[in-house]
């Protein structure tokens, strides 16, 4: 086996051909035959010069059968006799949580508010179509939690490279595609995720553990200071040695709940703004620096982009988040009576628009005082009114609050909008003036001068703004022991994920749960 670098055109970079065949030259090759093997471990878009160019490292194998790229397996042991661990919430970080269980010899009992990801779909259709938006399944509620209908995007800043890997081999051994482990912004897209999921499942439940949908945690079990249990909505009591927490940014309800019990919660920084949404073909363009299109062997390009921004004497970063090249807009509100947009887009990412969220830090002081008497709720209620005003503002219905970005630098309403990808419509509104608070919109417009800087042509009149983003993180942090994992105050409650306040993304939420899982079962699955 032998391995090599090489800088490649696009076109020698993902066809397969011509890959095999640029390789062959640059090892001294004649070709790929019966006894040389190649295949791509590394692969990067690199295109900061005037010409793209993709870096790869590739591997060749002669007279050798190349290893399998995964260790991971979808065989797990039997636990139908462990002892039962409770996991509230079927998101990426209750799946592999249950999953790491069951490789400790535990039992996972997976308790899940929304439907299986089939029956999620036609939730979705509702939103989309008549702006009906199911508390109990929607965009963020459901099998496989926010991470189902989303994009997808597998990339994440984790340094645990390690844990990073082992996760992608196991989304890999259940069904996703091996590209997930050789690019360096692995992405799975909304169309192929809910078999992976389902997968995950099939796997959890061959084991021998539980998953039930349609199934609400709506309170504790708590005895001497330990959580022992939980009680679902329909009043049934269910017990665990051990109870992971892995609710998700959305379950508001949670939060009150743990806040009413008298279970330490506290308030946390988050982050809110709008998504914004350009041709992909502008974008390609500012990218690839190409005149017109980008060609057949480049994926939709992204970016990312962050500025420093001043408002009263205080900086704050503005930053781009969740960017879906070729996507789409989504409405992701988890209630009536609320507007909420994030992003998603399919494996090919084919859609003629660029789409991302662009988002101002929100530092505790930034929550106005109106809110402190919220205490550590605080920033979530102040959350949950930016989105109420966003959804009155353009009508009380999924239609949403949008203007040109050039308008919405000028503060003007926009006389016309453009065509978008968010599939309920949207309405002209004055964002600064309506939903927007104003340290949030001034920030924001200091930011898109400062894009325009970074990427000549992105603040446009053809681009616009969709309001509001404002789910990129929790507002509210579950603490625990940063050794044992435990809740600092309540033994055997294992807060997990992004609810929590531990992860930001699908990988990251999935790792914290074979965290939690771990430490769970090292004190208590004995
Ligand atoms: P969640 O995925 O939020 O799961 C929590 C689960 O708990 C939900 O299924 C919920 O129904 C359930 N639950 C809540 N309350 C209760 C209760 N009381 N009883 C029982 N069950 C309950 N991340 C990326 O890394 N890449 C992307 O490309 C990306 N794109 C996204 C696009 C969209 C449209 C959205 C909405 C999110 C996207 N994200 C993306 C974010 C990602 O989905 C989340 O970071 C991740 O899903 C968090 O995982 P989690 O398991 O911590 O929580």
């Amino acid at each position: 086996r032998k391995e090599i670098q090489l800088r490649l055109s696009p076109e020698e970079a993902f066809d397969e051909r011509r890959f095999e065949a640029a390789v062959c030259e640059f090892a001294g090759l004649d070709a790929v035959n019966d006894d040389v093997k190649i295949r791509a471990i590394k692969r990067s878009i690199d295109a900061r010069g005037r010409k793209v160019k993709v870096n790869v490292t590739a591997e060749i194998f002669v007279d050798e059968t190349p290893p399998s790229r995964i260790t991971a397996t979808t065989d797990y042991p039997s636990v139908s006799k462990g002892a039962s661990v409770i996991i509230v919430g079927a998101g990426p970080a209750g799946l592999f949580a249950a999953l790491r269980i069951i490789e400790l010899g535990g039992k996972p009992i997976v308790l899940e508010r929304g439907k299986d990801v089939r029956a999620r779909r036609r939730d979705l259709a509702a939103i989309n179509k008549e702006h009906y938006v199911n508390p109990e399944s929607n965009y963020c509620f459901g099998e496989g939690g926010a991470g189902t209908y989303s994009d997808g995007k597998l990339y994440t800043r984790s340094k645990k490279r390690g844990d990073v890997r082992r996760i992608l081999e196991i989304m890999v051994a259940h069904g996703a595609r091996e590209d997930i482990l050789v690019d360096a912004h692995p992405h799975i897209g909304t169309n192929k995720l809910p078999l992976l999921v389902s997968k995950l499942r099939e796997s959890i439940l061959q084991a021998g553990g539980e998953i039930l949908f349609d199934t609400k945690v709506t309170d504790f079990i708590l005895e001497n200071g330990e959580m022992t249990g939980v009680v679902t909505a329909d009043g049934e009591r269910i017990l665990g040695i051990g109870v992971i927490l892995a609710t998700g940014h959305s379950a508001r309800d949670i939060f009150h709940l743990l806040h009413q019990k008298s279970i330490l919660v506290e308030a946390k920084p988050f982050a809110l703004g709008v998504r914004v949404e350009h041709d992909q073909q502008l974008i390609d363009q500012i990218q690839y620096h190409c005149s017109t299109e980008r060609g057949a062997y480049l994926p939709a390009s992204s970016y990312a982009l962050v500025q420093q921004t001043e408002y009263e004497g205080k900086q704050r970063g503005v930053f781009s988040f969740c960017m879906c090249p070729g996507g789409f807009i989504v409405p992701a509100a988890t209630s009536p009576g609320e507007l909420v947009v994030n992003g998603m887009s399919p494996s090919r990412r084919d859609s003629k628009y660029a789409n991302s969220g662009i988002v101002v830090a929100v530092e505790l002081e930034d929550i106005p005082s109106q809110y402190q008497i919220h205490g550590p709720l605080s920033a979530m209620m102040f959350q949950a009114d930016v989105e109420k005003a966003a959804w009155k503002s353009a009508g009380s219905t999924q239609v949403a609050p949008a203007q040109r970005l050039t308008d919405f630098v000028n503060g003007k309403v926009s006389q016309s909008l453009l065509d978008t990808s968010y599939q309920p419509g949207l309405a002209a509104v004055n964002l600064a003036e309506e939903v927007l608070p104003p340290f949030i919109s001034a920030r924001l417009r200091q930011a898109f001068k400062g894009f325009e800087r970074k990427m000549k042509g992105y603040l446009t009149s053809k681009a616009q703004i969709v309001g509001v983003e404002s789910r990129t993180s929790s507002p509210v942090r579950v603490p625990r022991d940063r050794q044992s994992f435990e809740h600092t105050e309540v033994s055997r409650l294992y807060p997990c994920g992004e609810g929590a306040g531990y992860a930001g993304g699908i990988v990251s939420a999935a790792m914290d749960g074979e965290r939690c899982a771990e430490k769970l079962m090292e004190k208590y699955g004995k």
